[in-house]
């Protein structure tokens, strides 16, 4: 029988208020961009791509990344943009903190050390609010979201006919 493979990423996941308060930033920008808003419970940052992985490597994985020791840091979400390539609306920060690509690039460095390289462009920290969404004329004016990031973790995606559905598979905490 074939292994099952499962569709992994590595990502940041804020708080539900924090989420709630960045939903409704993109209800916002909706209003400007038109698109597809992302669920409130599906808001996240990606730390790493890792894709279709074999069932069989993810105690592997999970010890290996388990062992990845990082401290906590505080990013402002301050700025909103959009992507003509794909038509992402998305948040990001104009200075991120350099902890955030440092824990991207450990990441990186962990997987590819077990033979499961990350693919993908270069790290650009953004969490996408809206899909399909056309050029904004205006962006809202908003107030900077604080976020004290303690911890990430490793998700499973699931294709269903709303969308992607995200399970956490593994939670592990900054120092
Ligand atoms: P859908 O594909 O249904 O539109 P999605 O893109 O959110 O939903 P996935 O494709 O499983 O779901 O991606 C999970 C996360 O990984 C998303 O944040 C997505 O932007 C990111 N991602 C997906 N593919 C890549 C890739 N090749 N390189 C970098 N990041 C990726
Ligand atoms: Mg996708």
């Amino acid at each position: 029988m074939a292994e099952q493979s499962r569709r992994l990423f590595l990502a940041l996941w804020p708080e539900p208020a924090l989420a709630e308060r960045l939903h409704q930033l993109a209800g916002e920008a909706h209003r400007e961009c038109g698109g597809r808003i992302m669920r409130r419970e599906t808001l996240h940052l990606t730390l790493a791509f890792i894709g279709a992985v074999g069932e069989e490597r993810l105690p592997e994985l999970l010890t290996t990344l388990g062992r990845l020791r990082a401290p906590r840091f505080r990013m402002q979400l301050d700025v909103l943009g959009h992507w003509a390539h794909n038509h992402i609306l998305w948040l990001g920060c104009t200075d991120a903190p350099p902890a955030l690509p440092q824990l991207a690039a450990d990441i990186r460095r962990e997987l590819a050390a077990i033979g499961l390289p990350v693919s993908g462009p270069e790290f650009v920290p953004h969490m996408t609010l809206l899909r399909k969404a056309h050029v904004p004329r205006e962006l809202p004016v908003f107030e900077p979201a604080d976020w004290a990031v303690a911890e990430w973790v490793l998700v499973e995606s699931r294709m269903t006919p709303h969308g992607a559905d995200y399970q956490p598979l593994a939670t592990w905490a900054l120092d």
